[in-house]
């Protein structure tokens, strides 16, 4: 059997991915089973920013793992406290809540969110709301997805946890009129990225940020996606110069080899957690610190924030030249950018199959938008390469 049927016959159909099959990668290029090659403009979903197999992150890992991987924060290391040290430096907050995924990364936030809102803010019992945005994606628990405006990622799986208010992305006026007594926090995706790498109206995080202090409500940004550089700064929100109270991490946090998340907050946001209230087996082990503090090193050192802003441009350029009747809109910062494509000409995955057929990695969101996200570590010459090959597609696609 081949490994697509193999695969098809024991997973559950929870994915209906592309028809490749991945043998090896290194930097911004993949390699198929056939020794097909193909430039990964996925990174998957931005896990993989720093380019696959980043040989800082091997040599780390592999010397790591020989010397000490999971012992469970039964115990301490000596590699957790430098890891989350760098990591509050650069995020400008106080302390961090090291997990694995994204999702529980969340979890945690709104688990410190609310235990804030009745500790500090003195909430009544079990009456906190959180407000969130419509087309919001957070990861996929029950209680995320219970707040997700998408049905496909909620049918059959409810009864689903109350406490959450949805309101339009975007428009802060209707955070401010949701907000009551009882509202300790707005978790919010400063781009939203699985709802098609949507870009909010200019202010829009200064205006939330003002109107939370104006309610004392916690400003709890998701940026699994959206933070390490992705957008050309080492996190979205500082295109508005706020500081949030509470900013989830995750992703490329891992370096591409090893899932590691973490919640950072202000020493008053943190300060609620005790022994007991929380924890992850996996969560902070040393392999995972030892692989997050040299992500965080090499996209330091290598600069790659910068490259981000800098190829980001040139990116979006290159896409928002080409003439095609299938671009309805293309949109993003930094190496992170969305092409709407018109559904009533071509749906979003008959685009990806054919980038696939010529070599380029990339999956659509919700039918109608195509993402390029490569790995930060993309070249000018790497972008061309691509970008003749989509230039192609859309040329085609519109007969
Ligand atoms: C991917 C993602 C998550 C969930 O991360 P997992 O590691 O898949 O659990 C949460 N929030 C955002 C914004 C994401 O893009």
């Amino acid at each position: 059997m081949d490994s697509i049927a193999l695969e098809k016959s024991v997973t559950a159909a929870n994915y209906d991915s592309l028809p490749v099959v991945l043998r090896e990668a290194k930097g911004v290029w993949a390699k198929d089973t056939e020794g097909r090659r193909y430039l990964d403009m996925m990174s998957a979903y931005s896990a993989v920013s720093l380019g696959h197999g980043h040989p800082r992150i091997l040599k780390a890992m592999a010397e790591q793992a020989a010397t000490l991987a999971v012992t469970s924060r039964a115990y301490h290391t000596e590699i957790l406290g430098p890891f989350l040290e760098r990591l509050v430096k650069l995020t400008g907050l106080d302390m961090a809540l090291p997990m694995n995924t994204g999702a529980e990364a969340v979890e945690t936030a709104v688990k410190a969110a609310r235990r804030w809102g009745y500790q500090v803010k003195k909430i009544s019992k079990d009456r906190a709301e959180i407000i969130v945005a419509e087309n919001n994606f957070h990861g996929r628990t029950t209680t995320i997805v219970g707040f997700s405006s998408d049905e496909s990622y909620k049918e059959g799986f409810g009864p689903f946890a109350g406490g959450f208010k949805l309101v339009p992305f975007g428009d802060a006026q209707a955070v401010e009129k949701a907000i009551n007594g009882n509202t300790c926090a707005v978790l919010i995706e400063p781009i939203q990225g699985e709802a098609g790498i949507v870009v909010p109206p200019e202010g829009y995080l200064r205006e939330l940020r003002a109107i939370c202090d104006r309610h004392n409500v916690l400003l709890i940004l998701d940026e699994v996606q959206s933070g390490l550089g992705r957008t050309g700064r080492w996190f979205a929100h500082q295109h508005e110069d706020i500081r949030p109270d509470g900013l989830i991490l995750g992703k490329a946090l891992g370096g591409g080899v090893y899932p590691v998340s973490a919640f950072v907050g202000t020493r008053d946001v943190m300060s609620v957690f005790n022994p007991g209230s929380h924890g992850s087996t996996f969560g902070g082990n040393a392999l995972a610190a030892r692989i997050g503090l040299e992500a965080l090193a090499v996209i330091e050192e290598e600069r790659l924030v910068e490259r981000s802003a800098e190829m980001g441009l040139y990116l979006i350029d290159r896409l928002r030249s080409m003439r095609s009747n299938i671009v309805k809109d293309v949109r993003g910062r930094g190496l992170w950018v969305g092409v709407e494509v018109d559904p009533q000409v071509v749906s979003g995955r008959t685009v990806c199959d054919a980038l696939l057929a010529e070599g380029v990695l990339s999956k659509d969101t919700h039918g109608t938008v195509i993402r390029f996200a490569p790995p930060l570590t993309i070249t000018r010459e790497e972008i061309d390469w691509g970008m003749e090959r989509v230039e192609r597609v859309f040329a085609r696609a519109m007969h």
